[in-house]
């Protein structure tokens, strides 16, 4: 994909006074092409840990708005950073998306492309848009300080840009490497973003972002713009911690002779009580909720609706979800990730989960009884391992638990009890031959055959259970 991007050649433009019909084409031809031009948009994780709630949640809408639009999906790793990444956090991500149903139709790592960084920068330096600094963090933190002590905001002063050419001999001399900022416009940046509406950044309140440190690596900031460009990025869709970001990033699109895609910055994730998630999110890894037994679509209904205007409610495909997504819809305020409602959703993803879909994990839990077990159940479980308590109620040597009072009743019931293990015709009989009814009848006969209170439909359960072994722990039998 590393083509080029055509640096700092910029569109012609036109003078009013142009009549020429090819110029009138031309000139319609950027709306033209954009209103061609397919959705392509990116999800671009660090591989420096694990993939939780709160980045899952800024994959989900990038491929949700991929999605809705018939575009493309692509998953950049963002590895410029190769000290603190890892091939094994990377495959991580890979899987976990995969688990998800979060599926790519590109991507690449920035690791393989900074020959393309390169000559970004080497196209702003030539502009005179990335300047060699020399200062130490020590001159830099003395430099904040009184900027603090004189009540002014602790922004570069761009001394750097006052150096002769002797200092800078000097610092080389002493063996300083320089870093490099980006030379910010002063100007105010403009956007409309999809999520905020009408975001404005006034480029003379912030330093000038470093792009390469001292060492020559490369901070997030270009690279991300380069591969914007590069990739034909048409919507960046993000947290919205890069909301200050976007400024300097724009300035940078158009000093490489682009234009910026559409932004969309969604609010952070909180807890329930609107404290930061950011300390709990290794228990929110999807690894964790993975093997907490939590389902891909339960994860990805409550992370597509919390903080929206639609109501908190399972789907069961990601399609569905496309279909309902709307930037429109994305409140800003922060979106509230509550377990209990993950766990809520994910019962009710499992109560209509056909057994097709669960049989491998439930043939690793060993559970018996097939098709008929689970769909007996299912009603009765919030995450899969469930199972295999049911199926254990069920299959495994019990003694029936049954009060004092009602064992002549549980007798009476084994008694009447016919092979077939036919529920209902158990039921006619009991009420013929006894006076109870209601849940006096049926709370002793659920005690006895599966020893819990509440729990599903007794009619399956009797059936898979069979007929001995229902009237032994009828009879308060262990069977
Ligand atoms: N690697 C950056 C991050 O994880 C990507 C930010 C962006 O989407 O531009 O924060």
């Amino acid at each position: 994909m590393a083509t080029g991007i055509g640096w700092g050649i910029s569109e012609p433009s036109l003078s009013d006074d142009d009549t020429f019909p090819i110029s009138n084409l031309y000139r319609a031809w950027p709306a033209l092409y954009s209103a061609a031009m397919s959705t392509r948009v990116r999800f671009a994780p660090s591989p420096t840990g694990k993939l939780h709630v709160g980045n899952v949640r800024t994959a989900l809408m990038n491929v949700l708005h991929a999605r809705s639009t018939g575009g493309t999906f692509i998953l950049r790793i963002d590895d410029t950073d190769q000290e603190r990444g890892s091939a094994e956090l990377e495959q991580g991500i890979r899987d976990d998306l995969t688990w998800l149903g979060l599926h790519w139709g590109e991507t690449f790592s920035q690791s393989d492309r900074f020959a393309l960084y390169d000559e970004a920068a080497a196209v702003l330096k030539e502009k005179g848009l990335l300047y060699p600094c020399y200062d130490t963090a020590d001159e830099l933190d003395r430099q904040r300080k009184l900027q603090g002590v004189q009540g002014k905001p602790p922004i570069y002063d761009r001394r750097a840009l006052e150096l002769t050419e002797e200092q800078i001999a000097a610092y080389e001399a002493e063996g300083r490497t320089p870093h490099w900022r980006f030379k910010l416009s002063g100007k105010t940046v403009i956007w409309h973003d999809l999520v905020r509406g009408e975001q404005t950044i006034e480029t003379s309140s912030i330093s000038d972002p470093v792009l390469i440190r001292g060492d020559g690596s490369y901070l997030y900031t270009l690279p991300s713009v380069v591969d914007d460009l590069d990739a034909k990025i048409t919507h960046v869709i993000r947290g919205e911690d890069h909301v200050t970001n976007s400024g300097a990033q724009i300035e940078i699109f158009h000093a490489l002779g682009g234009t910026e895609p559409k932004f969309a910055h969604t609010p952070l994730l909180v807890d329930k009580e609107g404290g930061k998630l950011s300390k709990r999110l290794d228990g929110l890894s999807m690894r964790q909720l993975r093997e907490d037994g939590y389902e891909p679509m339960a994860i990805l209904s409550l992370l597509a609706k919390i903080g929206t205007s639609d109501p908190v409610e399972e789907r069961f495909t990601i399609k569905q979800l496309a279909e309902e997504f709307s930037f429109d819809k994305i409140a800003r305020s922060p979106a509230r990730f509550d377990d209990d409602e993950l766990r809520m959703l994910n019962a009710k993803i499992l109560h209509e989960t056909p057994y097709a879909q669960v049989k491998e994990r439930l043939d690793a839990l060993g559970v018996h009884g097939g098709e008929a077990f689970w769909l007996a159940i299912r009603d009765n479980v919030e995450v899969v391992d469930d199972a295999a308590g049911w199926n254990a109620a069920i299959y495994a040597p019990m003694a029936g638990k049954i009060e004092p009072e009602d064992k002549p009743f549980c007798d009476t019931a084994a008694e009447l009890l016919g092979d077939d293990a036919d529920w209902s015709e158990l039921v006619r009989k009991l009420k013929d031959n006894t006076d109870r009814k209601g849940k006096r009848l049926f709370m002793p006969l659920r005690l006895a055959l599966t020893g819990r209170n509440h729990g599903p439909q007794l009619g399956p359960i009797l059936s898979l259970m069979g007929a001995a072994r229902a009237r032994a722990r009828l009879r308060g039998e262990t069977a």
